[in-house]
């Protein structure tokens, strides 16, 4: 360990010295767990935002990786109106304008990219499209291997997932078709019902096996190193539970507004955006019993325990379980930035909440009176990402005759984005004569000494499902438990008689309403 100013703080630190995995096996070795089935991807709403903005960039970078099967093939669908030529040229800009993109390997990448202009709504174009699958199919052997991509708004997810059955592509093993894979985004519907319904126009065709509930959240390296910290390790799951940690705090903040999305965001709001989702699953990581085995069925029960352990809400909410606000204008990064009501798209009287703090409470025997607080919001002071553990305060101070004041409590901190640290918090001795007190943190920044290619998180989950994997997807009874839980909430706040009072509002570049800042403040610095 060597000394070192800590990140951002005035707190002495300490780093851990990683060390690259001695497995006699280069570190690619840990990209992929064998050969991958042939198959093609098609992605409908190919000319909109996702598609170009993240699916493009992750499966060339994948490509350039070695790490898609061979052959492998896209056919982008949507209403615009291209050729496969133009098509690839309006791609080429748009990975070009994101940054970072090698022609070569582009050229190469290409011609496994096609086009077919498509009317969501027909039968005959989902028709047409089965026949154009055989014809590449033909030309490519990918054993009628097929990913169906739902990356359209989420009013047609289920019009589109209707009619692939209608058109039989959902079966697999028939007429010389392979498996068949269903991708859907969240939003998983806007509450219980609607999730419930679309699930039942989904299993229509498809079986649950067949359906990956995208969370690009849990792709991410360092969520999913929280199982591997907590469950590889012996020393941090013994202290696990009520009798040694205090309270536990989940942070996403962004510095973002809602950029060109406002219509979207205007109907969703950030409990739907952000809670239902990555706030429920970064919970159900660190509350969840360790699974028998690490496999997709087995971790997703245990988290789909979590979501049924959650307290139900009282209703009316009892003061501070919940702090909603939204930004009005401010200042991020030195640039003045108008506020939510303000944003093109908005409406000027607007009550959708952009920040929200939730605390959570698990009904079981590990978490009983542990407060869970789950912090998201837009137009925050810093972007940051973060699972602070809070440890009790040692039961008794020896100390009291020589140290003033209260021993502070350790602190485990889970960096997610954009710092990729682990870092711990503890008391030690400060050198010299006098017994005084010292906090230090000791770091792990999670990429040191790994010098292997580095998967994002569109990455991983678009492998993940080429290669059937679901453990980093929702499961559907995840989806509604977490619905069951959120539900009665977002009802009371969208049906209050006064829903200004419900609302807090904050400037953008700050923590949120003071009430919160209040709250999280300790766990920020
Ligand atoms: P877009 O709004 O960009 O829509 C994608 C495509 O769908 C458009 O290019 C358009 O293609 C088609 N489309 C749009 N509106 C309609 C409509 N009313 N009727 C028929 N077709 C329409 O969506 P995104 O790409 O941003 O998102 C796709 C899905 O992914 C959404 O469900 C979103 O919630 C989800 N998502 C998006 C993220 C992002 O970063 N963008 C992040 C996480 C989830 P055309 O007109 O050519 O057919």
């Amino acid at each position: 360990m060597s000394a070192s100013e800590a990140p951002g703080g005035s707190l002495p630190a300490a780093t851990v010295q990683a060390q690259a995995p001695d497995l006699g096996l280069p570190e690619e070795a840990c990209l992929f767990t064998g050969p991958l089935d042939p198959c093609t991807l098609v992605i409908f709403g190919a000319s909109g935002d996702l598609a170009g903005r993240k699916l493009l960039p992750a499966l060339l970078s994948l490509f350039r990786q070695g790490a898609l099967p061979t052959p492998f093939l896209v056919v982008g669908c949507a209403r615009s109106e291209f050729t496969s030529d133009s098509f690839r040229a309006a791609m080429w800009e748009k990975l070009q304008a994101a940054g970072g993109a090698d022609r070569a390997v582009w050229e190469d990448f290409a011609p496994r990219l096609h086009y077919l202009g498509f009317d969501y709504s027909s039968l005959a174009s989902y028709v047409l499209l089965n026949n154009f699958l055989q014809e590449l199919e033909r030309e490519h052997p990918t054993q009628g291997n097929r990913i169906f991509y739902l990356a359209v708004p989420p009013s047609l997810y289920q019009e589109v997932a209707l009619l692939l059955h209608q058109a039989g592509m959902a079966e697999q093993g028939v007429r010389g078709q392979g498996w068949a894979r269903i991708v859907v985004e969240k939003p998983f519907g806007r509450d219980l019902a609607s999730a419930l319904e679309l699930n039942r126009t989904l299993r229509q065709g498809f079986r649950e096996e067949q359906i990956f509930r995208i969370d690009h959240y849990m792709a991410k390296e360092t969520v999913q190193n929280v199982l591997i910290f907590r469950f590889a390790n012996t020393i941090f799951e013994p202290l696990w539970h009520r009798h040694y940690i205090e309270q536990v705090g989940i942070i996403a903040a962004e510095t973002l507004g809602v950029e060109q999305r406002a219509s979207f965001y205007e109907e969703t709001g950030v409990l739907r955006d952000m809670f239902q989702n990555h706030m429920l699953q970064l919970l159900a990581l660190i509350a969840m019993e360790p699974p028998s085995l690490f496999e997709s069925q087995r971790v997703r029960d245990e988290k789909a325990k979590v979501f049924r352990s959650l307290k139900p809400l009282e209703m009316p909410l009892p003061p501070g379980t919940v702090i909603l606000g939204q930004y009005t204008a401010g200042e991020i990064n030195g640039r003045r930035v108008p506020g939510y009501r303000e944003e093109p798209g908005v409406s000027p009287d607007s009550l959708t909440p952009t920040f929200a703090l939730l605390t959570a409470h698990l009904d079981n025997w590990r978490w009983q009176g542990v407060p869970f607080h789950l912090l998201s919001g837009k137009r925050l002071a810093q972007k940051l990402t973060r699972i602070v553990i809070q440890f009790r305060e040692v039961p008794h101070s020896l100390f009291r005759n020589v140290h003033l004041g209260p021993i502070q409590p350790n602190r485990l901190v889970i960096g997610i984005h954009p710092e990729e640290a682990i870092t711990l918090t503890f008391e030690t001795k400060n050198p010299g004569a006098l017994v005084c007190l010292r906090r230090v943190t000791m770091e792990f920044p999670y990429y040191q000494n790994y010098r292997g290619p580095i998967l994002e998180a569109y990455e991983k989950s678009l492998l993940d499902v080429i290669q059937g994997d679901q453990m980093l997807f929702w499961r559907q009874d995840a989806v509604e438990l977490a619905w069951q839980y959120l539900d009665p909430l977002i009802r009371a706040c969208e049906t209050c008689p006064d829903p200004a009072r419900l609302l807090k509002f904050y400037p953008a570049g700050s923590w949120g309403p003071p009430e919160a800042a209040e709250v999280t403040g300790p766990w920020r610095g």
